[in-house]
């Protein structure tokens, strides 16, 4: 197939698109519509000429959204609608062709991702409605890690739990890690590589990639697990819930939301999730900013360390996501602290390279890349592919 997708990617209060044309130098028509529900919802984007708008859409829920964003397609008719879904269980090992039956399936992981797949079905349906004669694709955030051997997914709980409850671990942010470890190959010629990808943005997770294959990943059965991110803690004692519940007497909800949203940097500095804000603080000789980036950065590196054993070698490392493309900082800790990975920074590139732009920043030896992902253009390459698929 050889034309444009609509990506769409449907959070609980907003709907992000994207039109991705067949060529990819061609310009995307992108945009937000949030606030949705709330009465004083809006629609921000770009158009053809490369324009920002922002419109007004008062009380509109996801459906009325969904028909301005196609007002804003500027009577560029997509051929396929390409969804985002955040957890597609263990059915979903790449991307599926929307019908009843892999909606109905959607459904039924909604328990294992209960803030994201009923949104992202929300979206489903409304696009169904408004396209009916379109085909649509769901890509899911899970299907990359669905290659994580039995020992990489499982946890030490008891068998039952996995085998009738589904509680083993996912791993998220697929899209994202296949792309840029493809992306990383392609740009080095080091195909079937051996590769570490770290995507660093709000969210974050290290990934290990053999041969195009994902082998272990530091998010689990919820994007919870894993690295410190903006406001998650990333890993912390499993105990800890049963401590606060006992000594503070804190409800099962209250530690949900610590953990979620008031935690990682923001936790940490007592000041902020935004890196950019974190390093100009640091600068200033903020304690809690200080201390807030050189705990995410160790446990990176710590998390990429102990992926390295899902790996029979190491060929490079990848970052990605708003942090990973744009903190040489970060970046320039992070490597620092793996002087065992024989990884050489050219600190001169790296302190260069700048968002948007792809950029190789080593010495020499083992790769080091920075690739700014694209989870819009994957998820349309994997709905134009699932579709040839389907019509061949
Ligand atoms: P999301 O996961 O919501 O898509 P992004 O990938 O856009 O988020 O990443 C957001 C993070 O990237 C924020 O912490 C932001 O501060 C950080 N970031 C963006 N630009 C810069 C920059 N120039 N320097 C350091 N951090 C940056």
């Amino acid at each position: 197939m050889n034309a444009s997708v609509l990506v769409i990617n449907c959070g609980s209060s907003s709907i992000k698109y994207a039109l991705v044309p067949s060529e990819p130098d061609q310009p995307r028509l992108a945009g937000l519509a949030e606030r949705l529900g709330s009465g004083d919802a809006r629609l921000k984007g770009i158009d053809s000429r490369g324009d920002a708008f922002t419109q007004a859409l008062g009380e509109a829920d996801h459906t009325h959204a969904l028909a301005a964003i196609l007002d804003r397609l500027e009577g560029n008719r997509p051929s396929a609608v390409g969804h985002r879904i955040v957890h597609g269980g263990e059915r979903f090992t790449r991307a599926a062709l929307i019908d009843d039956d892999v909606v109905a399936a959607i459904e039924r992981t909604s328990a294992l991702a209960p803030l994201h797949n009923p949104a992202n079905l929300a979206g489903l349906a409304a696009t169904r409605r408004l396209f009916p004669d379109l085909p649509q694709v769901a890509v899911f955030d899970t299907a990359f890690h669905q290659s994580l051997p039995e020992r990489a997914y499982r946890y030490a709980l008891p068998e039952p739990l996995y085998r009738d409850h589904g509680i083993r671990r996912y791993g998220f942010h697929g899209t994202s890690h296949a792309y840029v470890s493809r992306r990383a190959e392609a740009l080095s010629g080091l195909e079937g590589g051996a590769w570490l990808t770290a995507h660093l943005g709000n969210g974050c997770s290290t990934c290990a990639v053999w041969r195009g294959r994902s082998l272990d990943t530091s998010m689990g059965l919820t994007p919870l697990e894993g690295v410190a991110m903006g406001t998650r803690s990333g890993d912390v004692d499993p105990g800890l819930h049963a401590h606060l519940a006992r000594q503070l007497g804190w409800s099962l909800e209250r530690i949900d939301e610590v953990l979620n949203r008031d935690s990682g940097l923001l936790g940490l500095s007592g000041l902020t999730n935004d890196m950019r804000e974190l390093e100009a603080a640091e600068a200033t000789g903020h304690a809690g900013a200080t201390l807030a980036i050189e705990v995410f950065c160790y446990r990176i590196a710590k998390s990429l360390a102990a992926l390295s054993c899902a790996l029979p070698r190491l060929d490079g490392l990848v970052f990605t996501g708003g942090i990973g493309e744009n903190s040489a900082r970060v970046r320039e800790k992070v490597v620092l602290l793996l002087p065992h990975f024989g990884l050489q920074l050219n600190r001169t590139v790296n302190g260069e390279t700048i968002r948007g732009r792809e950029g190789r920043i080593d010495a020499g030896g083992r790769h080091l890349w920075v690739i700014p992902t694209d989870e819009e253009g994957q998820i349309a390459t994997e709905t134009r592919q699932r579709l040839d698929e389907a019509n061949a």
